[in-house]
């Protein structure tokens, strides 16, 4: 029955595209979980183990990374390095999404080989969280000679996720869109590639085939690396109401014309944002604060809305409960600051000036993973816990 309180709280960054501001200086973690939002007189309702002081920062839910290629545990072949997840969870990201196990050695590409690819995977980050971070993986690769059966029997050992269309074999608008009918029908979410090809065997996709296969979200949509035109772009934006997901390893240019016509059309909560890592570019441990501080530097965004499309807008869409400042959610929170230096006065003021936050406490389910990371700059103002 562990009770926390993070007390003296600047701003509350709710996830909530909505609502994105929250009143209130205390926030209550009971048994993992969000209990209550308010001012400090909460502090005499509970009984608290652990206090601790956000000395007037910022706080943010977990962010999500909606785009990662993981294999198992902590290590990827792609760039040849172990310990790639922690250093991400220094960049404040408690959850991630795969978007299909692609790098792993020797993949299988028949259909037994997929199944048991992504059952492994899904079973393995289940079983094993690397430095606390869930990260949901096992996202079936769409190979030629799947069948319906086998997307049931694939969802009744738990895989939710099929990995971003164009990486296997399913390459045609009719092959994909049948699996996609089948995944649905099992209540798979199903991630697609868009724009260019990116490493050697993947495929181009256009706005058109996106549209007649019909996925859950549309993969970087500002290029993974190589983006879709602009028209191209725009054809999505008006004429279907799909997810599209900003990477960092994309076309900066695309990603600020996707933000920008999406606030013009008041539909922010269509954007989520993802690192695409490991892949060509590498990884970049605080990829998602730099997709942040980028968005908000040159939109115009207010930067409190794109903490909501690296959270909340993306926990809605894969229907998670966590990433999001409400009672009853799991509590993932990180504490951000400005970094020591900045011109921006705190979190929110440092990402529109397009620095990245110093963070310095990441929560997960009520646990502190990390005090003061070791990959942003330091928080001007760090927490203490008492
Ligand atoms: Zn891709």
């Amino acid at each position: 029955m562990a009770c926390k309180a993070l007390v003296n709280i600047g701003k509350i960054v709710s996830g909530a595209i909505d609502n994105p501001v929250l009143k209130g200086d205390t926030i209550i973690v009971e048994d993992g979980l969000i209990a209550a939002i308010g001012t400090a007189e909460l502090l005499d309702k509970y009984e608290i183990d652990q206090t601790i002081n956000v000395k007037g920062t910022t706080v943010t839910p977990g962010l999500v990374d909606s785009h990662v290629h993981p294999v198992l545990g902590d290590f990827t072949p792609r760039q040849k390095t172990l310990g790639f997840l922690d250093s991400a969870l220094h960049g404040a990201v408690t959850t991630m999404i795969s978007a299909g196990e692609p790098h792993t050695p020797g993949r299988p590409k028949d259909p037994a080989g997929v199944k048991a690819l992504a059952v492994l995977a899904h079973k393995s980050f289940n079983n094993l969280r690397p430095s606390g971070i869930k990260v949901h993986a096992g996202a079936v690769i769409l190979e030629k000679g799947l069948t319906e059966k086998d997307f049931e029997e694939l969802s009744g050992e738990g895989v939710w996720l099929v990995g971003e269309i164009g990486l296997g074999s399913v390459k045609t608008v009719d092959e994909a869109a049948t699996m996609v009918g089948w995944a649905k029908k099992n209540k798979m979410k199903v991630a697609i590639h868009s724009g260019g090809t990116s490493i050697p065997g993947s495929s181009a996709i256009t706005a058109d085939m996106v549209m007649a296969i019909n996925p859950t979200v549309v993969s970087h949509t500002n290029g993974g690396p190589t983006a879709l035109s602009e028209e191209e772009i725009d054809k999505l934006i008006e004429q279907t109401e799909l997810p599209l997901e900003i990477v960092q390893c994309g076309n900066i240019k695309a990603a600020v014309f996707i933000a920008t016509r999406l606030k013009e059309k008041n539909q922010l909560n269509r954007i989520i944002m993802g690192n695409d890592s490991p892949s060509g570019s590498g990884i970049i441990p605080l990829g998602i604060l730099r997709s942040m501080a980028q968005i908000a530097s040159l939109t115009g965004i207010e930067p409190e809305k794109v903490v909501a499309m690296a959270s909340g807008n993306t926990a809605g869409i894969y229907g998670l409960n966590c990433s999001l400042i409400e009672p009853g959610r799991e509590a993932d929170l990180v504490v951000m600051d400005a970094p020591i230096g900045s011109a921006g006065q705190d979190a929110m003021s440092a990402l529109q000036k397009g620095d990245l936050p110093g963070v310095s406490l990441v929560m997960i389910d009520g646990e502190a993973k990390v005090l003061k990371s070791r990959n942003t700059p330091p928080a001007a103002r760090q927490v203490e816990v008492s």
